[in-house]
């Protein structure tokens, strides 16, 4: 099976595709999970995105779709994937659809007052990227990564400024998607504001049902 996953920043599309990968045995694609390990490893991608994406602002449409395009090449991604953060603009989208078939557009939904609060919590471990937050899923030990004891960080982008800036690329690039999807048939909207688990148990549901 094929997945889109929509919805705001901040809604908790990675934390759920993590536990939605389990579930369904598909491989978890994150532009910006790629775009974050490039920039770690100092790729010449990873310099070309990394101001980009500190300011909140959206990498290139060309860049992003050629990114997925090549990463859903690969033999894991041939019995299904779930993409988390991809199409992010209606170009996207209709790139995607030359060379992808869609299942199904799972869309999180949530007020905007609990996704910057969401936002400005969450904690991240820079080399797994496994996702924290201080008041709903803090780390055993303050700061600290659970299983590698490294420190955890605030990714740039989800400091105040750029999370207003995000919040607007979102409605003026990235909500019409939710229209694009519903005019498809493949829209499943999902209330985000439950627990992970329940979150993931909802998205089940939309999908088998
Ligand atoms: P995310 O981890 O999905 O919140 O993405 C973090 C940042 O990566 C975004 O704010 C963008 O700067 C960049 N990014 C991720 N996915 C895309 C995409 N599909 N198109 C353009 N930029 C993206």
């Amino acid at each position: 099976m094929n997945i889109v996953l929509l919805g705001p920043p901040g809604a908790g599309k990675g934390t759920v595709a993590a536990l939605l990968k389990k579930e369904l045995g598909v491989p978890h694609i994150s532009t910006g999970d790629i775009f974050r390990e490039n920039i770690k490893n100092g790729t010449e991608l990873g310099r070309k995105v990394e101001s980009i994406m500190a300011s909140g602002a959206l990498v290139p449409d060309d860049v992003t779709v050629e990114l997925v395009r090549d990463r859903l090449s690969k033999a894991d991604a041939a019995d299904g994937y779930i993409l988390d953060g991809f199409p992010r603009t209606i170009a996207q989208a209709e790139a995607l659809s030359s060379f992808a078939d869609i299942d199904a557009a799972v869309c999180f939904v949530l007020s905007e007052e609990e996704i910057v609060k969401r936002l400005s919590g969450r904690r991240i471990c820079k080399s797994t990227g496994r996702i924290y937050h201080i008041v709903s899923n803090p780390p055993k030990v303050e700061g600290i990564d659970d299983e590698t004891g490294e420190p955890l960080i605030q990714r740039d982008d989800d400091k105040p400024e750029a999370i207003r800036h995000r919040l607007e690329v979102y409605e003026a690039s990235t909500a019409p998607l939710i229209s694009y999807y519903e005019g498809k048939g493949l829209l499943r909207n999902i209330d985000a504001s439950a627990s992970p688990e329940d979150v993931l148990a909802s998205i089940l549901k939309a999908l088998r049902g």
